[in-house]
């Protein structure tokens, strides 16, 4: 098992802005019923980013991605991903940008239970010292140092009925493709209720079709987004993949994803496949 991987480095880039703005809509919506919701992460990061940072500075993806979306755009447009922003840049400067970890509390309720996976010794130290002096309102997460599909696996299903599995993996190994689709299929098995993100990225060697393939038979809900990146190693594009979307989610997934224009951009298209249909040569 590999752990080079340092999320700081991409941060607030395109990725990131596509990723948030889906995880917020979902959030938003699970959470408009007053009953307890749970909300598990199995990549969790560190949850709290500086994008002035060493790190940041380095790859220039947030510069590339939600500063240049904001720049773009001349402020921010209203929007749970962007409430939850203005939460973090309030409590811990302009240049504070929230990890999945950070959005989920600025937006889910104190009786909600969120439960957090980081296998990385450092990330994970630095994700309970966000949690220890955490400025937002919302739930205290259980925050665990363990493998986050055998933790999901463990601890799926919650008592709560209704729910959120994000996976968000460093994607290091070439395999890793096709057993995050496994993870998201035990997740469902587990939790029949819950609905299940899974991000990954999209780069020219095409391996993300490996995951689409295994969870075809499940229809996901597909959301692929383009972006230009000048060190980007590689990437072209973010996917989501959304299992168990409840009926209404897909449009307003679009509508989440479009705020995102002009830095994500709609995939181009080759023939028109069904959904959840891996597409030739993408
Ligand atoms: N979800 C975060 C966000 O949006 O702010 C970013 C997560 S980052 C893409 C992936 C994280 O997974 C890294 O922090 C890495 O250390 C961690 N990781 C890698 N392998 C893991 C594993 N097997 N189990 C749990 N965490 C792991």
């Amino acid at each position: 098992m590999s752990l080079s991987y340092q999320h700081a480095y991409h941060a607030g880039g395109p990725a990131d802005l596509a990723k948030h703005l889906v995880l917020a809509t979902l959030l938003a919506q699970l959470t408009r019923k007053k009953r307890p919701v749970a909300y598990f992460e199995t990549h969790a990061g560190r949850g709290l980013y500086d994008l002035g940072g060493v790190e940041a500075q380095k790859t220039g993806e947030a510069a590339e991605g939600v500063e240049a979306w904001e720049k773009a755009l001349g402020k921010l447009p209203p929007h749970p991903f962007t409430a939850a922003l203005r939460q973090v840049r309030a409590a811990y400067g302009p240049r504070a940008y929230p990890g999945s970890p950070l959005v989920a509390r600025a937006l889910l309720r104190d009786t909600d239970l969120m439960a957090l996976m980081e296998l990385h010794p450092a990330e994970h130290r630095a994700l309970c010292e966000t949690f220890d002096a955490c400025a937002l309102p919302g739930p205290d997460p259980l925050i665990e140092k363990r493998d986050g599909g055998e933790g999901a696996r463990d601890r799926l299903p919650p008592s709560e009925r209704r729910g959120l599995v994000l996976i968000d993996p460093s994607y290091e190994l070439k395999e890793e493709y096709v057993s995050t689709g496994q993870l998201a299929m035990d997740c469902l098995v587990r939790w029949p209720e819950a609905i299940i993100a899974v991000w990954y990225p999209i780069l020219p060697a095409g391996r993300h079709m490996d995951l689409r393939q295994k969870v075809s038979v499940l229809r996901p809900l597909v959301l692929e987004n383009a972006f230009e990146l000048k060190g980007g190693a590689g990437m072209t594009g973010t996917g989501m993949l959304i299992l168990n979307a409840p009926h209404g989610t897909e449009a307003s997934l679009s509508a989440a994803l479009a705020l995102g224009a002009p830095v994500l951009q709609p995939m181009p298209r080759r023939g028109k496949p069904a959904r959840g249909a891996p597409k030739q040569g993408a």
